[in-house]
This record gives structure tokens, sequence and C-alpha cells, in this order.
């Protein structure tokens, strides 16, 4: 998929609208706890200064009730945080297309940056309502998305808006570009034998993924709650595991599917099965076939670490979506830790899907040792979906 690039559009003592994704976890100081969305933003927005633009930075944060101003949901931390890696004067507009804001871009000078306040203190935003994305559309002469992160959301700043530019005045961010790119080669050349690692909690949230997978892969290895689904479909009693009855067909077919490809898929061999859903819950490693009656597997076994271990030996390219296990609860964690250590060593070009799994491998510290973290959970699972994103489309060449 090629994209309209920033390195095409003419960019020189333009005014540039940036929809960024600067929706960051915080602590309840307002401290910024994890900075890897801004920081993703910086080759971007450093690039425009080169440029010498005059630059408006646009972004959602939170959940603020639409309509309404509200302090904790302002952007000002994230301003501050900007100041500090770009080490330069970032200025806060009060509103997002109110007077303030009107004034504040149209006096904007080239090599200046201004940052709208979030997003979603409108309406119009989720709601991509067209008055709305004009509005933004006016403050700027080019627009540009890097928010891969919300580009599976028709909402203004990402789709509404595109419609008020040209094909000369509108492209994809680095950002943007580097993950459609990773999941572009994933989905279509990758380096094989490719292996996909599927976990999660459940197989109606990964069912197009798998079903989209299916035909790309060599191997597919699942693990996490949707596990337990396949499992029943193979005649094992789960016990009170995590199980869609609905999906048990879907299930099946699946696994028919993947014989009929001729690609190799896995399941547990063993569990982590506890007696009740909590973090201190008496639990042990029990094979596959013999969860006690009334437990539930919270995490895949020894056995089916080095068993996957083993399979993701001789792959080159390797995509993880899903955790193993109730990683969130560090009894459950191990079997996804030992999963991220397999893929930080592997010599294979390494992929993980954002969300959850991206939360985890950052936990223990691995980020680096990965090939490519998506940024985005949701987006790149609708990539892997096969879908075309609504942000995503209107920048295609
Ligand atoms: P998802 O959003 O579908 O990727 O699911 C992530 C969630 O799956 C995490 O919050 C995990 O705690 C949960 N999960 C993983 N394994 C299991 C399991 N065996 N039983 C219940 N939940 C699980």
């Amino acid at each position: 998929m090629k994209l309209l690039s920033i390195k095409e559009c003419d960019l020189h003592e333009k005014k540039v609208f940036i929809r960024c994704d600067f929706n960051v976890p915080m602590d309840e100081f307002g401290n910024i706890t994890d900075d890897r969305r801004i920081r993703s933003a910086l080759s971007t927005i450093k690039y425009c200064l080169d440029q010498e633009c005059a630059i408006i930075l646009g972004s959602h944060f939170g959940r603020p009730k639409a309509g309404v101003f509200s302090e904790e949901d302002s952007l000002s931390p994230v301003v501050r945080r900007l100041q500090q890696l770009l080490k330069m004067d970032v200025t806060l507009a009060r509103d997002v297309v109110g007077e303030d804001a009107k004034k504040r871009a149209h006096e904007l000078k080239s090599g200046e940056i201004l940052v709208l306040e979030n997003l979603r203190f409108e309406k119009g935003e989720t709601k991509n309502d067209p008055e709305f994305s004009a509005a933004l559309a006016s403050l700027a002469e080019v627009y540009i998305n890097d928010a891969f992160g919300v580009s599976h959301r028709a909402h203004a700043s990402v789709e509404g808006i595109t419609q008020h530019f040209d094909r000369e005045h509108k492209a994809a961010g680095f950002l943007l570009l580097k993950e459609i790119e990773f999941f572009d080669t994933l989905l279509e050349n990758p380096a094989r034998p490719f292996a996909a690692i599927v976990g999660g909690s459940k197989v109606s949230g990964k069912l197009e993924a798998l079903v989209n997978l299916l035909p790309r892969v060599d191997k597919i290895l699942i693990g996490g709650g949707m596990a337990f689904t396949f499992l029943k479909a193979m005649g094992y009693d789960v016990g009170k595991s995590l199980v869609e009855d609905d999906l048990i067909g879907e299930a099946g077919n699946i696994m028919e599917e993947a014989k009929r490809l001729g690609v190799k898929l896995y399941l547990p061999v063993d569990v982590v099965a506890a007696e009740t859903f909590s973090a201190d819950a008496t639990s042990r490693t029990v094979s596959a076939q013999e969860i006690p009656t009334g437990w539930m597997g919270l995490d895949i076994g020894l056995a089916s670490v080095e068993l996957y271990g083993e399979v993701l030996e001789d792959v080159k390219t390797i995509l993880w979506n899903g955790p193993m296990g109730v990683y969130e609860m560090e009894r459950f964690a191990k079997g996804s830790n030992k999963i991220a250590h397999f893929l930080a060593q592997a010599d294979a070009t390494t992929v993980v899907g954002g969300g959850d799994t991206a939360d985890l491998v950052q936990r223990i510290g691995l980020d680096e040792e990965m090939t490519f973290i998506s940024t985005g959970g949701g987006a790149s699972l609708e990539l892997l979906e096969g879908k075309v994103l609504p942000g995503v489309k209107p920048l295609m060449k």
C-alpha cells in the first residue's frame, strides 16, 4: 500500500496541521508515566521544523465529556513534555477551534509550534462532524496524519478533515508510514517461515485476524484465554476456563482450514490452572487435558513455552498479538514473559501488535529488543484483519 508521504509535500513556510496521538498514560498526580507516544511523533515534528513550517499539533487525550473543557484532560502536561524533548517553546491554545486557537493559528510564524487543546473537548471530533472538520482544516494549509493509534477511527481530525485538502496538501507522517509499511510487509511479503503468536482473552476479538492470517503464515501458535475455545473444540474438558461456546464450531473450522492450507497450528499442551480468578489463587500446572473440574486456565505452562520456543527456532518472521495469560497478575505472567524473551533473542524480524502485548514487553524492559512494536492496539488489529483504515484510505496513492 503506497501512501502520500510527508517527504513529497511542499511544506516550506506552510502552516501544517499534524494529527498526533498524544494519548499517553498518566498517574493520579498528572505525571506522564510513559512518553513513548510523544517521542514517536518527534521525527515528523522535527522534519517540519527543518522545512521551516508553522506547526499546529492536534491530539485527543483520555475520554473527556465532549463539549466541555476539563483541567484533568487538558494537553498541558503533554505540552510541557514536548518543550523538554524539543528544547523549545511550545504554546497551548485554550480551545480547539475557538477564538483563541484561531487567533494563535493565524498569527503562528514559521518555526513555531502551537498545540490545540484536546480534540475530544469538541463534540464533533468523534462524530466526524463536517462543520468541525472544516473548522479544523481552516487553521492550516497542509494536513499530516501521524496518529496511527486512532487511524482506525473515522473521526473528524483523522478522516473528515482530509476532504478539505487536495493530494498535494495532505500526507502521512513518518510514524504512520512506518507502521503501515511494517504491517504491509508482514502481510504481503514476510521473510519465511512466518509464525503468528495469537493470544488475548477471546476468540471473538481475534477471529477476523486469525482468518486473514491463516493463508499468510506458516505456523500459528495460540495462547491466552482464546486457547480454551480451541481446546474445547478438540473435545477437552477445560473446566471453568474462558470459553465462547458459540465459537467452538468456528474454532474447529479454523483448525480444519489450517490443516487444508498446510499451516501448522499449535495449542498449549499444559496450562497454569487456578481455583479462582485472582492474583493469590491456589494454582498448579496441569496438562491441557486435565484441568480440574471447576478450575480455570490462566496461563500457558512451561511445557507449552518450551514447545513454542522450539517451534519458533527456525522462523524468520514472528508476529505477536495478545498475551499468553493473565499477565497483569504476576503468577500468570510467566508464559507471556518467556515468549517475550524468545522473541528478544530470536534471529528473526519480530513485530509486536500494540495494546496489551506492547505493554507487557515494555514492562519487562524488552521493547528495545524487538524489531518493531506498534503504537496502536486497535489499529494494528484492524490491519491484521485485512481492513483499510479510515484515516489511511484518504492518503492512499
Ligand atoms: P485482548 O484484549 O483480547 O488482547 O486480551 C488481553 C487480555 O486477555 C488481558 O487482559 C489478559 O489478562 C487476558 N487473558 C489472557 N489469558 C487469559 C486467560 N487464560 N483467561 C482469561 N483472560 C486472559
